[in-house]
């Protein structure tokens, strides 16, 4: 049975020293059925990580596909794991929308995150745009193909479909719609990569808080949750945490 999967991404949000304030509050809680992960801002990464219970992990919210070099402002996967972090959220719709990352891009850097050993979330969604024009499956199918360009092995990956009309808005995909995306998602996998779809996790992300979590949660297809904002508090995040080990 997979294993439930509560993230959360605080983009560019929260100091090192409001990170610390975060981590004394979640040490505190006590979970055991469900993984969690946190992905601050790489400023943040080693102290969150050195601060944090062992059985929380974090992630960079992003990472070069490079290697090494003139590349300002970048963060190579070494750089990750030299400081202990063995996570990354790659594809991240602001990413792709506010800086231009193509599918050629995230594949490139998904691929270089999984030969470096880092396990790789991978999002994907679509815009209101093509929501409203219906062709919502064709495009998170080809995003996720394109993505996975020349990847083989899907162990260390997991999928979080994040409608771009549902992130910051305030507006959920209904957990039916959100199921059947994620459940279109494994059949892809499925076709193409055969067996590992039935272990792969796939996460849903779009305005999830407290009140709607346990419901997402309980479909068959979703297997955890990609928070933004509602993982910025720690209150509302232990309550979705919560939801993930109530079910
Ligand atoms: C996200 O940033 O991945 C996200 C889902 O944000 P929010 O929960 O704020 O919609």
């Amino acid at each position: 049975m997979r294993k439930k999967y509560i993230c959360g991404n605080w983009k560019m949000n929260k100091t090192s020293s409001e990170a610390l304030e975060f981590a004394k509050e979640i040490n505190d809680f006590d979970f055991d059925r469900v993984d969690i992960l946190i992905a601050p801002s790489f400023v943040t990464l080693e102290s969150l990580r050195k601060n944090l219970k062992d059985e929380i992990k974090v992630a960079g919210q992003n990472v070069s596909e490079f290697e090494d070099g003139a590349f300002t402002g970048e963060v190579s996967t070494s750089m990750l794991k030299d400081i202990g972090v063995k996570d990354v959220i790659i594809g991240h719709s602001e990413r792709r929308e506010k800086f231009s990352e193509s599918d050629e891009i995230i594949n490139a850097k998904v691929k270089k995150a999984l030969a470096d050993d880092l396990s790789v979330i991978l999002c994907l969604g679509e815009s209101l745009e093509i929501k409203e024009e219906g062709k919502e499956i064709d495009f998170v199918r080809d995003e996720l193909l394109n993505s996975l360009d020349g990847v083989d092995d899907l162990e260390n990956l997991t999928i979080a479909y994040e409608p771009i009309w549902a992130i910051g808005t305030g507006k959920t995909c209904s957990s039916e719609d959100a199921e059947n995306m994620c459940r279109e998602i494994r059949n892809v996998i499925d076709e193409k990569y055969g067996e590992i779809s039935q272990q792969i996790r796939i996460l849903y992300g779009g305005s999830v808080k407290p009140s709607n979590a346990g419901e997402i949660l309980s479909k068959e297809n979703i297997d955890g949750v990609l928070v933004g904002g509602a993982s910025l508090k720690a209150s509302d995040f232990i309550e979705i945490i919560k939801a993930g080990e109530n079910l």
